[in-house]
């Protein structure tokens, strides 16, 4: 999938587990650690199950790749940015959270891109893994881009839930 929808699910990891913690910040330290962390990296594999469209980064050139990943990054952030606590460019500690939820739950895309196309060392193994739980099942784009934003609509409307309940 792209990162805007791995990157939305992050974000809703963290604000449900979050809250759990109520107001006692050393159980939030702990559940954000333990808890969001690893969930949010495992939720990547959830979403990759779902049959989608991908991008290949090098076709039909690798510098029209990257700039499609950047454009989907930049949604992704435009998205979050929504849900920061502070509205202002100054990013704190619990935005800043958020966004590294958002990161680790793309980040088994990125450490692909790393294998492919800089061949980093011992991250082969990791990219068997994660082509072998990725769907096998081959969609156009019209099914393909749908159900990636069916899955961002879905976290935005949880997000937003979340967060006007909170008050
Ligand atoms: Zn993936």
């Amino acid at each position: 999938m792209f990162v805007t929808p791995h990157g939305v699910l992050g974000s809703l990891i963290f604000e449900g587990v979050d809250r759990l913690s109520g107001n006692r910040r050393k159980l939030g330290q702990v559940l954000y650690w333990l808890v969001t962390m690893p969930v949010a990296f495992a939720s990547h594999f959830l979403l990759d199950r779902i049959p989608h469209y991908d991008f290949i980064i090098t076709y039909p050139s690798l510098a029209q790749g990257i700039v499609r990943v950047i454009i989907d990054i930049l949604i992704c952030w435009c998205i979050l940015v929504g849900f920061t606590s502070n509205q202002s460019l100054v990013i704190n500690i619990r935005d800043a959270k958020m966004f590294l939820a958002a990161f680790v739950a793309a980040s088994p895309d990125i450490i692909t891109h790393l294998n492919k196309l800089l061949n980093v060392p011992y991250t082969s193994g990791f990219v068997a893994f994660h082509d072998s739980i990725h769907t096998h099942i081959k969609v156009g784009p019209v099914i393909g881009w749908s159900t990636q934003v069916l899955v961002v609509l879905l976290c935005f409307w949880a997000l937003t839930m979340l967060r006007k309940n909170k008050g």
